[in-house]
Order: C-alpha cells, then structure tokens, then sequence
C-alpha cells in the first residue's frame, strides 16, 4: 500500500501531499493535511523498537508540560504484514521553526539552548528508563569503543590515527571513572539539524530515535560538539550552552572535566559512522552531512589545549579552574634537586603537561605546535605506539638472556630496512649506548685506536662519545681533543664559494684525506652524522662520503654513519641518510626517533664486524632489546611504512623548503636554507653577513611567544633548525612561515642591529 492509502485507512486522513524527509533507520513523510501538518515515521516492527517507542510516549507524555515543541505523538498503529515484516506507523506533530543549523547563533541563542537542553534533561529523568536501559548503540558515548570496528573504514591513514588518539584517550581519561558518571535517559541527538528555533531561541527538538539510557554529560557533549563546528571562536559558543544548562540543571565537576574528551568521542562517533555509511550508501548526502565539519572540527580540537577547553568549561558553570603547580616554583624546585648542567629551554621556561601528534599542550593552557622535537618521529602519544608499550609492559618485560618474540620480530624487520650486507643488530637504551658500542665494535674489529671525526659532530654522552664529539669537547670546559682523535673539517658547501656537484665534495674530501695521511693505518674508524645536526644542519657535499669511506677502508678502518638525528625516513627521499650519498657504512648508529620518545637505540653492522666482537667477553645489556622497547619500536617502524610518513616528509619537505626560499627572497637575513624532508637548517647572517647569534635566538624566542617551537644550533647557535614529528603538515609548515614572516616584518629594523 503506498503512503496516501495508508495514512487513509489507518489514520482516517485527507491527504493533500506527502513529502519524504531523510532518516535513519526509518521511513520519514511529512503529511499535509486539511488539519494541518503531520511527520509520518515507518519502522520495522521488532521488540526493540517496540521498547524504545513506548519509552519515546511517556518522554513525550512528560515533555508536554513544558513550553517547548516537541514531535508529539499523535497516534501509532502496528501493521501485521502477510508477506514482509511486521511495521510500526507513529504519526508525529510536525514541528514549523528553523533548525539551529540554519540560523545564526547568538549568544542568546546558545544560552537558551543550554536552557532547554537542561529542562527537557530534567524531565527525561524521571521517565522510567528500564525499557531501553539495556540499549547499546554506538551513537551513546557509554560505547564509543564499539566505533573502533569502523574505523579502518576510514580511508586516510593520518585520519584514522586523530580517531585512534581519541580512543585511547577515552579509554585514559573516561573509563576509569565511568562508574561514578550521573545516568538518565538523555535525548542523545541534540544535533543542528535537531534542534529547532524561533525569534532567536530554541523552541523545540525533534527526532528521539538515538535516545538512550546513558551518562547524563553526553546530552551536552553531542550537543556542544555541533554548535562548535565551523567557529572560529568553538569554546566559546560551548560556554553559552553550559552556562545556559547549568543554570536549569546543575551539572558536576567531574561532568566538564570528561566533555574535552566526550566531544573528541561523539566527533569520532560522527566521522567513523560517515565513513562505514559512505561504503554503503555512497551517495548518501544526509547520512554525511556532518562528515566535513566534523573533519575540520576534529583537526582544530587536537590543536586547542585540554587543559584549556576543560577550565573554560568549568569557568562557564562557575567553577574554579583546575591549577597546576607554577612554572616559577618548579624551576626552583629543579634547581634543588638536577643539576645546572641540565639547560632548559627558554629564559622563561616551558612546564608541559599533554601532547597529541605535532601538538604540545602546556600547564597554561597554551598548544605549540612542535616544529621540533624530531624524537617523536610519529607524533606525541602516538596511539599505536603507546598502546604496544601498554600492552607488552602489561604481558612481559624481560632480558635478551631468554627467548621471546618481539626482539625476533622487530629485529628482522628493522634489517629488512638496510642493505643486505648490514644484516646483524645490537640493542642499547639510547643513541650515546649505540655510538659508544659502534666505536668498541670498530676498534675491535679493527684492532685499532684512532677514531676520524667531524667538527662540530655529536655522538654521545658517554666517556668515548664525548671524546669524539668535537660540538663537547671543544666546547669551554670540554676538555680538548683526545690525542687519538683526528678532527676533519666540517665539509660546509655554504660559505665555501664551492657548488655541491661534486666540487665540493672533492675539495673537502682531499683536506681530510690530508689530515688522515700522517696517520696512515692507525684509523679504526670515520664516525660521522650525514646531515650534521649540531653543526647547523650540514649536509654533507656530493662525494664526499665515498672518497672518505674509499680511503678509510683501505688502510683497515671501518665507517659509521650515526643516523641518530636523520634516519627512518625523516630525509623523505630516503629512510636512510647514508642512502643520500650512495655509501654503504660498516656500523649504522641509531636512536633518538626509534621509540618515538621510549628509550631504545641501536648498532646495525655487517656479520664479519658481529663476529669480531663475539671473541671478546659477552656483551650484554640489561635494558636493551627488552620485550617493551621492542614492540614499541616495531610499532614505530609499522606506523612510519603504514601511514607513509617518509613519503609525506617529502612532501611536506619540498613545501616548507620551498616557503622557506620565498622568506629567504624577502629577507636578507635567511642566508641558507638547507637539509631534507624535515631536517632543515635556516641560516641566519646579519647585514655584514657575520653568524646571526642573536637574530636567530630572537626569532627563536619570539616563535615561542607565537606558540612555535624551534631550536638555534650551529658553531654560533646561528642556524634554526627544523625537525618536526612527521605528522607536521603543510598547514602547519604555513603557520610557521606565517610567524617567520611576522617577525622578521615587525623586527627588521631591530633585528638588522642585533649581532
Ligand atoms: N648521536 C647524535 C647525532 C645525536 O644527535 C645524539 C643526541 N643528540 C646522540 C648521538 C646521543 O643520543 P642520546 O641523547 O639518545 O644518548
């Protein structure tokens, strides 16, 4: 029977039109009748629906005392079907206004939505719930975990793992107090397209379909969520709508405490639906309606501090804000208890609290973006990567004098990565352990004391690393140069009046060749980094490297590249740095990026180096290549190849590089731009075109005040560096050059003085 006939027989109506209206999970008409106008709802008749429409009568029943609209039900008849499924008819009020997503909101407006949120809220508590108190849908928030199902649904690696952060987080912050929530039944859809207004105020909501016995907060975390989309202030429009419930229906500490992470939740909610929906119905409009903002708003919220949203929420329900311990005081406290020896950055030091991807959240509520911490070579808190510490910390933590699995596993795989004469692999706690072994595996094997450096290199911490690090031991205090050290020049390209095509790298070449010659065969070993980092982000000349290793090994000696700094991707075209200059090192030194921030390092060397080294006592370490450290660096090296995050440092690479020469273009002081993928180095020279020590600190601290963080290194700490995680974007490659700009515009003048 088509509509007209049914709403004929069964509702006795005179049908002027029937106009079908998008939904979910059933059939929507609106009917206009010569007694006004109706909303028709067709279901499938099962005992679930049945439950969840005698639970929508008594709510209707019992929101009819309020001077709001709501879709009142007029009359419901159950269709026995012969040959198809039995069906349910609801026939509704239909409600006239403007929703909330067509209107402009207000404050007032806001206000007078978290006004009528809160009373409908109140009333919806005392219908009795036990009908549908059993429902789990994955629209309630109780079970936002269930949408982990949907998420590979996701099409894009980078957005799967903002939704993953989300889970983890709740999983972190929402679980473990989910006992102590306040629940009610709550209508659960407070949506734009729900809600309706008239006169700029909220006058009504429709669509009970998603209501559910749940935790009282979510009905303000659904319904904040929407009005926040698209904002370019969202906090603030969140704030009128608590302000305006709180007032009717005194909300809980605790509440507001979750709703950073509730909005988190039901966003992920909307996007991993609209994901598995789009398999489905590809060409649905309504089903993805939010899809978009919803997108965007998940991608501002990473960049907006918890700590920041949660005290604005308590602020708007007239709580105190939650304080950390001052800035000031910990500094003192510190002082008390390190050492000076340990710097800090900035005069005016940073205490961080939270972090998520390229983002850092501070005590203050302040979001940097990292442009710096290359550690986190796949982004803060990485969801993949934190839950395989969690998980094999909760299973297994032990040492190599046993057999398990992940040292197996990641130790194949991270070979798999490296030519196939590197093919054994040593594991330490940080890249000082790792260049520390490298250089007692090269003298071992060489039987032989000298070890080749570069100026202004860094390998380590240790006894030996330090006495190769020229950046240390040259420094005041450092100690000076070990006699069995030979210290090469740094082979600089800029400010050598020589081209990179292979000039340089010769001209460099042949000095250091010199400088080896009184040494002939006494060299164990050439240790060097192939963009060097502490020098100012040097690359290496073309060349260079093959005529070194060439000589090098004639006389016996063995070569490491320490990939500490650059590898795993981060140079975008390749995963290795020594890769850049078509050499093949002895010992591979690594570090730093391998746990994305857990302490793992490691040597990668041929078989024959291994074996020269099992002659001597056991090597053994009592943290290195533990099952934890192991499964979190195979969570790295899984998210790097998954996510394709060498490829997107290329990318993004090129990008800022090539923004970075239009600055360079535009201001004299940028003298270089150099590196690759997302290692960069901007050298800064002042008009006379002496080293920009106190431009680049400048710019360095005033990009801190713009919520950027960079460093300064270089011989004269005169070179930012740039080496963000991997997850920085092109967006963000724009922010930093816009700040960039920004100051060098405001400061020229000023900055031009400076030395
Ligand atoms: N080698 C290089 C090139 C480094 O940059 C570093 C750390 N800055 C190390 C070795 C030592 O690593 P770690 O601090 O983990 O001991």
């Amino acid at each position: 029977m088509d509509i007209p006939a049914l709403l004929k027989s069964h509702f006795k109506l005179e049908i002027q039109e029937v106009v079908p209206l998008e939904g979910y999970g059933s059939s929507n008409y609106r009917v206009d009748t010569g007694n006004g106008q109706f909303v028709l709802k067709r279901y499938r008749d099962d005992d679930d629906r049945r439950r969840l429409l005698e639970t929508e009568s008594r709510v209707l029943k019992e929101l009819n005392g309020l001077k709001f609209d709501f879709p009142d039900e007029v009359d419901t008849v159950f269709l026995q079907n012969k040959n198809a499924d039995n069906e349910v008819l609801r026939l509704h009020r239909y409600l006239q206004g403007e929703f909330l997503a067509q209107v402009s909101h207000t404050t007032a407006l806001l206000h007078s939505f978290g006004r009528f949120l809160g009373q409908m809220d109140r009333k919806m508590a005392k219908v009795d719930a036990h009908k549908i108190g059993a429902r789990e849908i994955s629209w309630d928030l109780r079970y936002f975990l269930r949408n982990q199902e949907l998420q590979s649904c996701i099409p894009a690696p980078e957005d799967q793992r903002i939704v993953d952060y989300f889970f983890l987080q709740y999983e972190e912050h929402i679980s473990p107090i989910r006992y102590k929530l306040r629940k009610s039944l709550i209508h659960n859809d407070a949506n734009d397209w729900n809600v309706l207004t008239r006169d700029g105020k909220v006058s009504g909501i429709i669509d009970f379909g998603d209501m559910c016995y749940s935790w009282l907060i979510n009905e303000l975390g659904v319904a904040i969520t929407y009005v926040m989309m698209g904002k370019e202030e969202p906090l603030e429009a969140a704030m009128a709508v608590i302000q305006g419930y709180h007032g009717v229906y005194p909300l809980e500490e605790q509440e507001l405490d979750l709703l950073y992470y509730l909005v988190g939740a039901r966003l992920c909610t909307s996007v991993c639906n609209s994901a598995y929906s789009k398999l489905q119905i590809p060409d649905s409009s309504y089903i993805t309606i939010s899809e978009k903002p919803a997108w965007s708003l998940l991608r501002k919220w990473l960049s907006i501090n918890p700590i920041k949203a949660t005290n604005k929420f308590r602020e708007a329900a007239g709580f105190k804000p939650i304080k950390y311990p001052e800035a000031r005081k910990q500094k003192k406290r510190r002082n008390e208890v390190l050492s000076k020896s340990l710097s800090l950055s900035y005069t005016d030091p940073i205490q961080m609290y939270r972090s998520a991807f390229q983002y850092m959240y501070d005590t203050e509520g302040n979001t940097y973006l990292d442009a710096y911490n290359n550690i986190m070579i796949v982004g803060h808190c990485h969801p993949s990567v934190v839950r395989a510490g969690q998980r094999t910390m909760a299973r297994l933590n032990t040492n190599t004098r046993y057999l398990y699995e992940e040292i197996l596993s990641y130790s194949e795989r991270l070979l798999e990565t490296f030519p196939r004469e590197l093919s054994k692999v040593f594991l330490v706690n940080s890249g000082s352990a790792a260049s520390d072994l490298a250089l007692r595996l090269a003298k071992s094997h060489a039987a032989k004391e000298k070890i080749a450096v570069l100026e202004h290199g860094y390998h380590g911490n240790t006894q030996i690393g330090i006495r190769v690090s020229h950046y240390k031991y040259a420094a005041d205090g450092g100690g000076g140069k070990d006699p069995n050290v030979i210290q090469l020049p740094l082979p600089q390209v800029y400010g050598s009046n020589l081209t990179d095509d292979g000039t340089a790298g010769t001209y460099f070449a042949n000095e250091a060749l010199r400088l080896l010659a009184p040494e002939e065969h006494k060299v164990a070993a050439f240790i060097a980094e192939p963009i060097v980092g502490c020098g100012g982000q040097v690359p290496l000349p073309k060349g260079y490297l093959r005529t070194i290793y060439r000589e090098i090994r004639k006389q016996g000696g063995v070569c490491i590249s320490d990939e500490t700094q650059v590898g795993f991707g981060r140079l975008g075209e390749h995963f290795w740095g020594f890769e850049v200059y078509g050499v093949v090192p002895d010992l591979v030194v690594l570090g730093k990026p391998m746990g994305n921030g857990h302490p793992i390092g490691a040597v990668v060397t041929t078989e024959a180096i291994a074996r020269s080294f099992e002659s001597g006592p056991e090597f053994f370490s009592s943290f290195g290549g533990n099952p934890v450290s192991c499964a979190i660096a195979e969570a790295v090296l899984e998210v790097i190849q998954h996510e394709g995050l060498q490829e997107h440092a290329r990318m993004v690479g090129d990008y800022l590089t090539n923004r970075l020469l239009a600055l360079q273009k535009e201001f004299p002081v940028i003298a270089d731009v150099r590196g690759s993928g997302l290692f960069l180095g901007v050298e800064i020279r002042t008009s006379d075109g002496s080293p920009g020590t106190e431009i680049a600190k400048e710019i360095k601290n005033q990009l801190r005040h713009m919520h950027i963080l960079v460093s300064t290194d270089g011989p004269y700490d005169q070179v930012l560096k740039i080496k963000p995680p991997l997850t920085f974007a092109n967006r963000d490659a724009d922010q930093l050059c816009r700040a960039i700009k920004v100051i060098l515009e405001q400061d020229n003048s000023d900055l031009a003085k400076k030395k």
